[in-house]
């Protein structure tokens, strides 16, 4: 059983700064804090440890996160059509098949406290902000899948529980090489995409994972093209030249050289970043096709599925420049994912493109340069017996330097 704990006991704060800045909040349960909540000389061992613990394990994610550009890091769940403004967007993305719940109670005891003000960095958890077209939904505290109230509340919790996804490029190869171009193009050669995504761990809770693809997996698929393409290299593409569909914001299908991380400058017809299941198994999707404007030429495909349990991934390219000319690739291939944080209960990734800062939204990402990531575990203790579990929620702001 999960012990029911009174949130407003108090809390202790350590602040890390390696080359982020990292804001922990542990929650009681085993041990009783001062209620002034600043006090960590002389607490339980265990509980300093444990955070420690924590810092280690997301110390993975800043690396690959660290090292890449901020303007390739794309968190917006979506299901977009150029020119269609009632498009759905949002900052989350929707995670169902088992081992978690979700307490449904917007003024969940873990966000709220008894006079209702937010506690904020567990608010961040909980909230879910979609395009102005969709409200912005507030839901309670994610449990392991055996409460069916939620302990803070008693409120109702759903299999449906609201968790994150992050894209972005990396210059690492498969070798862990960092890969840099030469003479004009001079920089990080962006071979590589970078999917951070909870897949299902071993031990009954999911575990935050990092699953990564290569342009140069793609070339190991079954390539062709026409004779003489030379739109972008056909032995050798980056992923920019993979994503590239057009000038950003329109569908003119005229490369920029750049790739859109976010609905609001999308090249394409149609684009769709999401989390499902196929086959009953747990899936990430990223979808970007381009029709040609006016119906003729250029025509363009990327249809990405990682399966998050093994990491298993169909992948096609098309990019048809007019009848003749045209560059195709498609494979299937296993990666095998890396684990970054074993227990994990929650999930949120925010940019100030996925999730605006403003007056109306003052829960938003501000800066431009920042990730925020809320990453929290639960990890089970046994106790003479008794099952019981110790929550922690991490803040991580996190600036990529390329
Ligand atoms: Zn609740």
């Amino acid at each position: 059983m999960i012990r029911r704990t009174p949130m407003n006991r108090g809390f202790t704060i350590l602040e890390m700064t390696v080359s982020v800045s990292v804001l922990t909040i542990m929650m009681g349960g085993f041990f009783v804090l001062a209620s002034t909540g600043t006090k960590l000389a002389g607490e339980s061992a265990t509980s300093v440890e444990s955070q420690k613990a924590a810092h280690r394990s997301l110390v993975g994610v800043f690396d690959s996160l660290n090292e890449t550009a901020m303007s390739s890091v794309d968190t917006t769940s979506r299901v977009f059509q150029y020119g269609v403004s009632s498009s759905y967007r949002s900052d989350r993305f929707q995670i169902s098949g088992g081992q978690l719940r979700q307490c449904t109670s917007p003024l969940c005891r873990f966000h709220t406290r008894e006079d209702l003000s937010i506690k904020r960095d567990h608010y961040w958890c909980g909230s879910e902000f979609r395009s102005p077209l969709f409200p912005t939904v507030m839901r309670g505290k994610i449990w392991p899948e055996e409460a069916e109230t939620c302990p803070l509340d008693g409120a109702y919790t759903t299999t449906t529980t609201t968790m994150d996804v992050v894209k972005f490029m990396t210059a690492r190869d498969a070798t862990g090489d960092f890969v840099t171009s030469s003479g004009a193009s001079a920089g990080p050669r962006w071979g590589g995409l970078v999917f951070l995504a909870p897949g299902p761990g071993a031990d009954g809770l999911p575990e935050l994972r990092e699953y990564r693809i290569y342009a140069s997996d793609l070339m190991e698929g079954t390539v062709t093209y026409s004779q003489g393409y030379n739109h972008f290299p056909a032995t050798s593409p980056t992923m920019v030249h993979l994503l590239d569909f057009g000038t950003d914001g329109t569908i003119n299908g005229v490369r920029d050289n750049k790739v859109p991380a976010s609905p609001t400058i999308s090249d394409a017809s149609i684009e769709a970043f999401y989390t499902g299941t196929s086959g009953g198994r747990r899936t990430v999707t990223f979808y970007k096709s381009l029709y040609g404007p006016n119906g003729g030429y250029p025509q363009r495909l990327f249809h990405l599925t990682i399966y998050l349990d093994n990491g298993e991934t169909n992948w096609q390219v098309r990019h048809i420049e007019s009848l003749l000319v045209n560059w195709n690739a498609q494979r299937t291939f296993v990666r095998e994912p890396k684990t970054l944080v074993p227990n994990l209960t929650e999930f949120a990734a925010s940019t100030q493109v996925s999730n605006p800062w403003s007056a109306t939204n003052p829960d938003g990402v501000q800066e431009s340069s920042v990730v925020r990531l809320v990453v929290g575990t639960s990890q089970p203790n046994f106790d003479q017996g008794e099952k019981t579990w110790k929550h922690s929620v991490d803040v991580v702001t996190v600036t990529p330097k390329n």
